[in-house]
């Protein structure tokens, strides 16, 4: 089945195109600037690359219609005809309570997810905007998917998900721990049950996606039981800007003391905080470490925060699991550093880690990096959340 992914944000989509039975790409790009003035970028293997062109994108409906014209271009295109196209699935991220799956797009689903505006106000507009384009553009016969990066954590028991407010502020008003990433946890969880030959119903996982969000999931039976993010993806680690989980009494003393309001101190905690506060040099771990390697205390300091921080939700999901069998690292940090993953996992050697440091000496491919006595498995896995949407689409058509 052919299936296009749309991953739509307010002036960006995000596509991929792919087979699910070859689980091959057959062409991939963004469009950015919707609104603006348009910019236009398509992949495909053995075709002509488009960078960044510019094309008219007054809405996302201009920008679906880019992509459909270069898939079917007869010099560049990968299918002769938009009909190839069997379904589209569409990444959303908030799905509140509403979705604890993905589900087929219909008009009950449209309106179930303009209620959940609300909890993901940046985000869900520009998921629905999205896919009224694809239904517009594509017409009503291609079945459309959405697939929510809530969902996954919808498992998670009253336990982990309520906080310790007033309970009205949960039936009322819906504030609870949803947990975000919930799509490149689950896909990396079977995938490491894969790799390990085991069912995924009999595993213990710990699931660490590190990357500019970070976020750091307990996968017991195959089903999220905690995780790091909470009502919004402003909570858990310190992440690339973003401050993670810190003191609420913080806020009020910082905005009488700087004379602030809460837009501008919410400003500061998701775009000024994390390693970038901390280091006051980058939310790139690659610049951190090249600045901590010249003597910058502070880069450091930044990323031993971040190690430290992920360190204890291991302890912490262990202990809520009643056990662990493996830990997954993914994402742009857990695929690609092998110093950061070595920093995480040592130490804790207590709770059946060890990890191997020749094994640990690679980046971005799916491997066992621990050593082979060690009790608890250590992998790495590239997350593939467009896979992981066109299967769930697929799987729903
Ligand atoms: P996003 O959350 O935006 O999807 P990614 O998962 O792509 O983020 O991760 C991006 C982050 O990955 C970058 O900010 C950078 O810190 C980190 N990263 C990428 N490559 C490397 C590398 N070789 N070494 C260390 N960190 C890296």
């Amino acid at each position: 089945m052919k299936v296009l992914v749309i991953n739509a944000g307010s002036s960006s989509l995000k596509y991929q195109l792919l087979d699910t039975e070859t689980q091959a790409v057959l062409a991939k790009g963004l469009c950015e600037r919707i609104g603006i003035d348009g910019r236009f970028t398509y992949k495909a293997p053995g075709k002509e690359t488009i960078d960044a062109v510019s094309i008219a994108m007054p809405t996302h409906a201009e920008a679906i219609q880019a992509v459909l014209d270069a898939l079917v271009d007869p010099a560049n295109g990968v299918i002769a005809s938009m009909g190839e196209i069997d379904a589209v699935g569409h990444r959303v991220v908030h799905g509140g309570e509403t979705f604890s799956t993905s589900v087929k797009i219909d008009d009950k689903v449209m309106a179930a997810l303009e209620e959940c505006i609300p909890l993901a106000p940046l985000h869900n507009p520009a998921n629905i905007t999205g896919i009224k384009a694809c239904q517009a553009v594509m017409g009503p016969d291609v079945p459309q998917v959405a697939v929510f990066d809530t969902a996954f954590h919808q498992t998670m028991p009253p336990v982990a998900y309520t906080y310790a407010l007033p309970y009205e502020y949960y039936t009322n008003d819906k504030v609870r721990r949803y947990g975000f990433h919930g799509t490149s946890h689950k896909y990396v969880a079977q995938r490491a049950a894969d790799m390990l030959g085991k069912p995924i119903e009999s595993l213990k996982i710990i699931t660490c996606h590190l990357g500019n969000g970070s976020s750091v999931t307990a996968v017991k039976n195959g089903k999220s039981v905690d995780t790091s993010m909470g009502f919004t993806p402003l909570a858990g680690v310190p992440m690339g800007t973003r401050s993670g989980d810190l003191d609420a009494g913080i806020l009020e003393y910082l905005m009488n003391r700087h004379n602030i309001g809460i837009t501008e101190m919410l400003n500061i905690l998701n775009k000024k905080s994390g390693v970038l506060g901390v280091s006051g040099v980058s939310s790139d771990f690659r610049d951190l470490t090249k600045a901590g390697s010249e003597g910058n205390d502070r880069a450091t300091l930044a990323v031993d925060m971040f190690c430290y921080s992920v360190k204890k939700l291991i302890g912490a999901y262990a202990a809520a699991m009643g056990g662990v069998d493996a830990v997954v690292f993914t994402a742009g940090v857990g695929e690609n550093s092998a110093n950061e993953r070595m920093a995480i996992a040592s130490g804790l050697e207590f709770m059946g880690i060890r990890m191997d440091p020749d094994a640990n000496a690679v980046r971005g491919k799916e491997a066992i990096i621990s050593a082979i006595d060690s009790k608890v498995k250590v992998l790495l896995i590239p997350t593939n959340e467009e896979l992981m949407i066109a299967l769930d689409t697929a799987a729903l058509v």
